[in-house]
């Protein structure tokens, strides 16, 4: 039977709604809303059309959310220094550093400046540290995006085999923990496993698979197991079409669930990070989830 989509779409507009009710409750509490701003340093293409999504469902969802254009060449320091004075600034609840950033400015020194309270990427070293230690709200947005498709299923992941491909900071390192606290068996695989030959090993019993490589169609149908829930978080271009890291049309007839690309991961994540910017302002305001 093919497989069940997990329509990211469909999820984000109910967790949209759910959030734009709880912004209405801290309105009438507060008499404000969360307060974003997200730092681009130049401009891309993609990374504006990533930011112009942002607003739209901040503006949904009843978040102020702001673009903070810096120029190409800003030297680290002074960009350190806006970031700081973003920390000071009480009025501002949420920070985010848009990626890509220029080659000349340290993304890791950068993220250790923000404030831990106002880190809503979660990817300041605090926040990180902290998430190993089940001590924060601020997980980071694609991981979380990828636990709310896999809770959509209703599957009980506790004693599941769960295969993640892909190990990076922010996609499959902090995913792996995101599993491990729900007592899955986690996998993490990465170029050295495929270079082993014994990524199919893993794809084989995998209950449930979460690929984020960035290579388009790796993973095709026959290597996964009957049954196994799917999420594809890669994004990538082939000719004219948007793909992502799994084969889809093999996929779907051996998975029993499948995110689509586009329009599966993607649309949470940015769900994931006005939530985050929520948690934030309730964090600051001493409001208790
Ligand atoms: P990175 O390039 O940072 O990490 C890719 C990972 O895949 C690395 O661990 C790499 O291993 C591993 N890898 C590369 N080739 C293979 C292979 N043949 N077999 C097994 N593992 C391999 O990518 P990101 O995590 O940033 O992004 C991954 C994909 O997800 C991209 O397509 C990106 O666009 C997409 N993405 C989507 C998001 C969304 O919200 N939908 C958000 C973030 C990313 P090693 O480092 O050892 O080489």
């Amino acid at each position: 039977m093919p497989a069940k989509i997990l329509d990211g779409r469909v999820l984000a507009k109910e967790l949209k709604e759910q959030l734009r009710q709880e912004v209405v409750g801290l309105k009438e509490k507060t008499g404000a809303v969360p307060r974003m701003i997200n730092v681009m340093i130049g401009e891309t293409h993609g990374a504006c059309a990533y930011a112009n999504s942002q607003k739209r469902i901040a503006e949904q969802i009843g978040i102020c959310y702001e673009l903070a254009n810096l120029a190409q060449d800003i030297s680290q320091e002074d960009l350190i220094a806006y970031v700081r004075k973003l920390n000071d600034d009480e009025s501002v609840n949420g920070i985010m550093i848009h990626k890509p950033i220029p080659g000349h400015i340290d993304y890791r020194k950068v993220a250790n400046c923000l404030d831990v309270a106002k880190d809503v990427e979660g990817i300041n070293a605090t926040n990180v540290g902290k998430m190993l230690l089940g001590e924060t709200e601020m997980i980071p947005c694609t991981p979380a995006a990828v636990m709310e498709h896999i809770k959509s299923t209703g599957m009980d992941v506790r004693g599941k085999e769960v295969v993640i491909v892909g190990a990076s900071e922010i996609v499959g390192k902090p995913l792996s923990l995101l599993f491990l606290r729900q007592m899955a068996t986690v996998s993490v695989c990465h170029i050295a496993t495929s270079e082993a030959g014994r990524l199919d090993e893993h794809l084989a019993r995998a209950d449930i698979l979460v690929v984020a490589v960035g290579k388009a169609e790796l993973i095709k149908g026959d290597k996964i197991k009957d049954g196994a829930i799917v999420v594809d978080v890669g994004i990538n271009q082939l000719g004219d079409k948007m793909v992502g890291d799994v084969c889809f049309k093999s996929a779907s007839q051996k998975a029993s669930y499948i995110t689509p690309v586009p329009g599966g991961v993607g649309p949470v994540t940015v769900v994931m990070l006005m939530r985050n910017g929520i948690e934030a302002y309730k964090m600051q305001k001493g409001i208790k989830s």
